[in-house]
This record gives C-alpha cells, sequence and structure tokens, in this order.
C-alpha cells in the first residue's frame, strides 16, 4: 500500500440460512477510493488484520450507495512499512539514508545538529517509492514540474527543488542563506507528487523550529 490513505469498505456477510438478526461476520475490502470498484478478487481482510496493520490510523467513517466503510491514514509516529532508515551523526552534520528493497532512494542531510523530531523521517518515508521504483535510475521528473513540486515558504524557510541528471535534490534554506536541510531524492519511482510529499514532509516538520 504506497497511498497516503485508502478506503476500506466493510461487507456483513451473513450465513445463508439467517435471514433475521445481525451479520455473521464481515469481509473488509482494502480500495484505492470511492471508485475503485474491483475489489472483489482481492483478499479480504478480518477485523482482526486491519486492526494489527501498522502505519496507518482509522480515519473517518465512510458511506455510500454501495455500503459503509472507513479510511485508513497513513500515520508519521511510525516509518513506512518495508523503509529502513539509517541515521548516521557527525559534529557538523547528520546523513539519514532511506532504503527500500536495500537500495537507496533517499538522503537527508541535516547541517549542525538535527533540529527535526523522528516523525519528519517517517513522514519522508512515507513519501519513499515502492520497491518496484527503488533502482539507480534517474528520477523522472522534468525541470518543467519545479513549480508544482516546490512546497510554500514557512516562517523564515524557504524551499527550493533542483532537477539535476539523475536525482532531484529539495533543499530547506533559512533567513536566504543558512541552508538547515538538503533531501536527495534516487531510483525512477519518485514521481512529481512523491517529491512534493517529501518536500512537504520538511515544510511541516522543520517548521517546528522557526516557531
Ligand atoms: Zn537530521
Ligand atoms: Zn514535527
Amino acid at each position: 500500500m504506497n497511498a497516503p490513505r485508502v478506503l476500506v469498505r466493510v461487507e456483513p456477510v451473513f450465513a445463508t440460512d439467517a435471514l433475521f438478526g445481525g451479520p455473521d461476520g464481515y469481509r473488509l475490502w482494502v480500495t484505492t477510493g470511492p471508485d475503485d470498484r474491483n475489489y472483489g478478487d482481492r483478499q479480504p481482510w478480518t477485523w482482526d488484520q486491519a486492526a494489527r496493520v501498522q502505519g496507518w490510523d482509522i480515519g473517518r467513517m465512510y458511506a455510500d450507495e454501495h455500503g459503509e466503510g472507513f479510511w485508513l491514514e497513513r500515520t508519521t509516529r511510525v516509518p513506512a512499512l518495508g523503509c529502513v532508515i539509517t541515521t548516521r551523526a557527525r559534529p557538523s552534520f547528520a546523513r539519514h539514508a532511506f532504503r527500500v528493497a536495500r537500495c537507496r532512494v533517499a538522503s537527508l542531510h541535516c547541517a549542525g545538529e538535527c533540529t527535526h523530531d523522528t516523525e519528519l523521517l517517517n513522514a519522508i518515508s512515507h513519501a519513499c517509492p515502492g520497491p518496484e521504483g527503488a533502482n539507480e535510475e534517474r528520477v523522472p521528473v522534468r525541470w518543467m514540474q519545479v513549480p508544482e513540486m516546490t512546497p510554500q515558504p514557512t516562517g523564515r524557510i524557504r524551499f527550493g527543488v533542483e532537477v539535476r541528471p539523475m536525482t532531484v535534490q529539495v533543499t530547506a534554506t533559512e533567513d536566504t542563506r543558512c541552508q538547515m536541510a538538503r533531501l536527495t531524492l534516487t531510483g525512477s519511482g519518485w514521481t512529481a507528487e512523491r517529491v512534493r510529499a517529501a518536500g512537504e514532509a520538511l515544510r511541516a516538520h522543520l517548521a517546528d523550529r522557526a516557531n
């Protein structure tokens, strides 16, 4: 599941001879959203499985003419499943590496001491591509997409996105001169949307210090 949220449809299951009373059980279907109606050939979940899934919070209830369900939302309290985060701290900088299927897909360089919480690292891991996009290929975004990938400034922090031959870099700069953080993204799984999501993670969690 590599989406910020999914819609889980709850299907009541009735025993064939029970015409009265409540359902005998439930089948939970994970879908990408209200329009995703071809879930019948997938494997349904039980409530137990839904309660145990890591990295997701149960969100708002949902209902339409097809039935009821609820949203599952990504939580930044834990890293994305399948993404391994390692941190190397040095006196003058820290580097956080994000690996998917043993391949590095992102690297965050913090100038000086880290001024962010672990939620930033978790939020970046949620933006990272899945195993199919974790490789040494170039990031398939173009410089024309820079405006849509660049987060708005917040407080005294400005953001920049640079499309390089193989990689994309997102930088956070304070007071126009002091670079706080530099996020380097690699691999063919980075879409403009994912780059934007990683930038928004920086914006949300680096902003903590300035405010
Ligand atoms: Zn850091
Ligand atoms: Zn934060």
